[in-house]
């Protein structure tokens, strides 16, 4: 790019600077009609608020015309939670000689009554009346407000917008070209397809492991996603829009009432994860405690109609309930609770968004996109990182359960099979060596004297003595042998594949070795000794016969001056 050139790229940029600056102080500039209409008007429009007595168009626009009404303060414009009705001004300059359809959007999903008035030269050319109140769901378009198509006749003309509601009063006013609100609207399906579809897979994905698994916290789980996931239904219109346009008198409570079930439906999914009624049924009473007040200050209003109050309730339950679920996530990371930090986290972003959104549409920061569906970022950050924390929950609990089963099976002192677990490993041995008729012989070892040795020694170094003697059988034993300690100071040896004469070889080995042990720590000369009987399986049927055999062998080694092996001849 040339000097020249890039002189007046720098003017443009002062340029488009000083043009965005005059925008945004407020001037009351009319909304241009033109194929690009697109942006949020509210620094463009006057509001209003209505004193007490409601006022109707010609008043309004006759105090509009006095200078009473005062310039938008932001893009998006909120009053907040029961507010007064109130009334917006945004002048429209359409340059074309043609008529130009536009799509005006004018308030959330959730506002009770809308009415839109287009006029020029001080003559009505239409009138629209909008809300949540009136059957039909007219001009709802889920997901994005009431939006109306209107024709701007060429000039300057005027829309009046009169909205009132005890619920948070959003109005995201725009003025959109009809391709531009085409293309958003088919965005807008995208992306609820996209987070229903989601939704949808995670709770059925999660009632069958509920089927399968039968732990609570996957349909509580599941519960409390089908809550979210009506809530989003309800507050975007989606609920109206498709299942309940004739029944405008739900519409005004369910979203409320959405609201405290999602966070009761929380707190029940909090309390099965994190097994609350065995680790702190206090907080479970607490909590179930607050789920009950909030249901009933719902059914209260609602009986005594007092919209207002509901609202304020469902709102500060909700925060309530969020933080509370946060708190109880501190409180299992500082337990060492299973899979706490997977449900701290989960509930950190859960609370986030959660807590982004219900202030962004209480009014108490911008009503931007990103703000007002940080909900839905956050529950699906959740929803990932909980769906983990089941699975790690569940991987955990399988393996103490392994961890237990193995324990069942081995001795504590030596780490050696215990009987249950020796016949376990041996009852397949013996069956191939039958099937095949293969060789298969067994050692039976009994220390000689051991009282002794406690009574010289001291019962600690009798375990000790008896643990260097596993450990040393441990180590001779070959990978399919099968060691176990039979009794007190009584172990067995299987062998497959093994004859007699080896057998014997090998327990004359072990006989020369058990002399030679000694405590290491102490060099305490134990004097160990043992006593063997070994045996090669012929006819026996059983593998309980061989073992009686053996044991035979041994008494009579002991019989025999002890320290010897007795095998079969
Ligand atoms: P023998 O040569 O006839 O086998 O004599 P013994 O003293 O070894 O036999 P006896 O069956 O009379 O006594 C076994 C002793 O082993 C008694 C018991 O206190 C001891 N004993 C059994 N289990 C353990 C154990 O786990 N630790 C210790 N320290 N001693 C044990
Ligand atoms: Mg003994
Ligand atoms: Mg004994």
């Amino acid at each position: 790019m040339s000097l020249p050139g890039r002189k007046s790229a720098f003017l443009h940029l002062i340029l488009l600077c000083l043009l965005l600056v005059w925008a945004r102080a407020g001037w009351a500039q009319p909304v241009q009609i033109n194929s690009k209409s697109e942006g949020y008007a509210g620094l463009l429009s006057q509001v209003l608020e209505e004193q007490g007595t409601p006022l109707d168009l010609p008043q309004a626009m006759a105090l509009f015309r006095q200078g009473r009404g005062q310039p938008g303060k932001s893009p998006i414009l909120n009053f907040g939670i029961d507010s007064p009705p109130v009334w917006l001004q945004l002048e429209l300059d359409n340059p074309a000689d043609q008529p130009v359809a536009v799509m005006v959007v004018s308030g959330t999903t959730w506002i009770d009554h809308l009415q839109l008035s287009l006029v020029q030269a001080d003559k009505l050319l239409g009138q629209w009346q909008m809300g949540d109140t009136l059957p039909g769901a007219k001009q709802l378009i889920p997901g994005i407000g009431f939006a109306t198509r209107l024709l701007i006749p060429p000039g300057r003309s005027e829309l009046y917008l009169r909205a009132a509601s005890p619920d948070p009063l959003v109005l995201p006013i725009e003025v959109l070209d009809v391709d531009v609100f085409d293309a958003r609207q088919h965005e807008y399906r995208f992306v609820y397809g996209l987070i229903y579809g989601f939704l949808l897979s995670m709770i059925v994905y999660n009632s069958m492991l509920y089927i399968g698994l039968r732990d609570r916290s996957y349909l509580h789980y599941s519960l409390y996603l089908a809550l979210f996931g009506l809530l989003n239904m309800t507050y975007t219109g989606h609920g109206f829009a498709w299942f309940w346009p004739d029944n405008p008198s739900f519409q005004n409570h369910c979203i409320l009432l959405m609201m405290v079930m999602f966070g009761c439906s929380g707190l029940a999914f909090t309390s099965s994860f994190l097994s609350l009624e065995r680790y702190a049924p206090k907080s479970l009473r607490l909590l179930q405690a607050l789920c009950i007040l909030a249901l009933a200050s719902q059914a209260f209003s609602l009986l005594f109609n007092a919209q207002a109050a509901e609202t304020l309730a469902a709102f500060v339950f909700a925060l309530v309930a969020s933080l509370g679920m946060l708190l109880l996530g501190i409180l299992a990371l500082k337990h060492r609770h299973v899979a706490g930090h997977y449900y701290l986290a989960a509930m950190f972003f859960g609370m986030l968004g959660t807590l982004i959104t219900t202030l962004t549409v209480w009014g108490l920061l911008p009503f931007t996109g990103w703000n007002y569906g940080a909900i839905k970022i956050g529950i699906i950050l959740q929803a990932i990182l909980l769906a983990l924390g089941l699975s790690f929950k569940v991987r955990q609990q399988q393996k103490s359960r392994l961890q237990a089963e193995r324990m069942a099976e081995r001795d504590p002192l030596t780490g050696l099979h215990n009987r249950r677990g020796f016949n376990e490993q041996a009852a397949a041995i013996w069956s191939t060596a039958v099937r095949n008729q293969r060789p298969l012989s067994l050692i039976m070892l009994d220390l000689d004297h051991f009282k002794t040795i406690n009574d010289l020694h001291g019962h600690a170094t009798g375990d000790k003595a008896l643990k260097l003697t596993a450990d040393m059988l441990a180590q001779n034993c070959r990978g399919g042998d099968v060691l176990g300690r039979w009794g007190g100071e009584e172990f067995l040896l299987l062998l497959p594949e093994t004859g007699i004469s080896e057998a014997q070889a090998l327990a004359e080995r072990l006989r020369m070795e058990i002399q030679t042990l000694e405590l290491a720590e102490s060099h305490t000369k134990l004097a160990l000794s043992a006593s063997f009987g070994v045996i090669e399986r012929s006819s026996q049927g059983q593998l309980e016969q061989l073992i009686n055999q053996a044991d035979r062998l041994l008494y009579v080694a002991k019989h025999s001056g002890r320290n010897r092996v007795c095998r079969e001849d």
